[in-house]
Formats: C-alpha cells, sequence, structure tokens
C-alpha cells in the first residue's frame, strides 16, 4: 500500500519500495481534506509516474504530472515534453 504521509520529496521513487531516482513529480489534492491551495507532492521514476498517477486518478483526485527537475545532479537534462507521450491519459 502507498503510504500518505507528508514527508517531504527527497529526490526519490515515492512508489513503496523503489529506490530509483525520481524523474517526474505527481502534484495531487485531495478535496475532502485538502484546501484550495493545499497540493501534495509525489516523485516517481519512469517505470512508476504511470502507476501513481492512476492511483490518484482512480480516486478522482486532482492529479497534475509534470518533469522533475533535480537541483543536485548536475548532468541532469530535464526532460522537454515531445507531445508523443499521451496528454493526461483521460
Ligand atoms: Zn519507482
Amino acid at each position: 500500500m502507498i503510504g500518505l504521509s507528508s514527508a517531504a520529496p527527497q529526490g526519490g521513487c515515492s512508489r513503496a519500495g523503489c529506490r530509483e531516482a525520481a524523474t517526474w513529480r505527481v502534484d495531487w489534492r485531495n478535496p475532502r481534506i485538502h484546501a484550495e491551495d493545499r497540493v501534495k507532492t509525489w516523485l516517481a521514476c519512469d517505470e512508476h509516474v504511470e502507476f501513481l498517477r492512476d492511483f490518484l486518478a482512480s480516486r478522482s483526485f486532482p492529479v497534475r504530472v509534470s518533469a522533475f527537475e533535480t537541483t543536485d545532479a548536475a548532468a541532469a537534462t530535464p526532460r522537454v515534453g515531445d507531445g508523443t507521450t499521451g496528454g493526461d491519459g483521460a
């Protein structure tokens, strides 16, 4: 089960048991308990970004996926959307 803790993003994938570096950030909100401006952020690797997004989307939470720009990896190159990955999949 995915923990819904409020731990701050630390640069690794938020999927339980995954130790990959995050390349995506998943910003989401639970409308039932969060105010309009309260947005939580999960981080995800390439493999799990879809899983985490779907996990939230299946609960009808507002969710937004965007590239996670690391600040501690000098060689990291932000991915620029090329329009081939299919939008939000709705
Ligand atoms: Zn992962």
